[in-house]
């Protein structure tokens, strides 16, 4: 079974969607809202359950061995331990990143900047550790690159067997176009390369887009929504929208210390 969403952002040559665009994307996005409360957030759905990672460590910390692509890598096949894949069709599989590089003139080591800007911003609002690895096999979550329709998006390799009541995502990429410019913090002219990051890595976390309207995404810089431009200059906190979100998935602070008592 393969599940179609995780869109990301806009169409390639708009710096804004269109209303029609978000009517599309709007329709293959499946939501699973936990409660009324919650609502205003919302989770990645594979078969009617939220989904996230269940790879804690000792101290109870979500731990996410991540990777930049050296060569293709695909999600598995929808029979391969009973896993599902939720993914953009044009993000099934991610490459190794050159032509987004090259079309934005950044080095490898500025997409390492961006991305572990990126990842630290998730760190900071929930236990979650992601730990760089250099072998793209031993990686749970790897970024690349692929021809796409839209700035960046993102594909998970999810088993639906419910563990405490989620469906376990077993591994993440992330695909960000090859056509597009990117900056590290984002120009007037090039995406944000670390805002768009953050975005997807919230996706490949169990994040969907929210339920809010554009003018409340807006005003509150909220992350998770695709029709914020991703163009601005300099890199804003996550809004608390984004962080209530991540923690209703992986805990707070607090949570993570009592986990790691027991
Ligand atoms: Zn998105």
């Amino acid at each position: 079974m393969v599940i179609k969403i995780v869109s990301l952002f806009s169409v390639a040559t708009q710096k804004f969607i269109t209303p029609l665009a978000i009517a599309l994307i709007s329709s293959l996005i499946v939501l699973v809202p936990l409660s009324a409360a919650q609502a205003a957030y919302r989770f990645i759905d594979a078969g009617g359950l939220p989904t996230r990672w269940q790879s804690k460590d000792e101290s109870g910390i979500t731990a996410i061995r991540y990777a930049i692509a050296t060569k293709a890598v695909a999600l598995r096949a929808d029979s391969d331990e009973g896993r599902i894949k939720i993914a953009n069709q044009d993000c099934k599989v991610t490459n190794a990143p050159s032509a987004s590089l090259h079309n934005s003139k950044l080095s490898y080591d500025d997409l390492r900047q961006a991305l572990k800007l990126a990842l630290q911003l998730w760190e900071g609002a929930a236990p979650l550790r992601f730990i760089a690895v250099y072998d793209v096999e031993q990686a749970d979550l790897v970024i690349g690159e692929g021809e796409l329709g839209l700035v960046a998006a993102a594909g998970l390799e999810v088993i639906p067997q419910p563990q405490d009541g989620f469906a376990e995502i077993k591994r993440g990429i992330v695909c960000l176009s090859r056509n597009e410019g990117f900056a590290v913090m984002g120009t007037e002219a090039k995406w944000n390369l670390t805002r768009v990051l953050a975005h997807e890595i919230g996706h490949v976390l169990g994040l969907d887009h929210p339920s809010v309207s554009q003018e409340r995404a807006i005003r509150e810089n909220i992350f998770m929504d695709y029709r914020k431009e991703g163009i601005r200059p300099g890199l804003a906190p996550l809004s608390p929208l984004d962080v209530a979100g991540i923690q209703a998935l992986y805990g707070d602070f607090t949570s993570g210390l009592v986990m790691s008592s027991k």
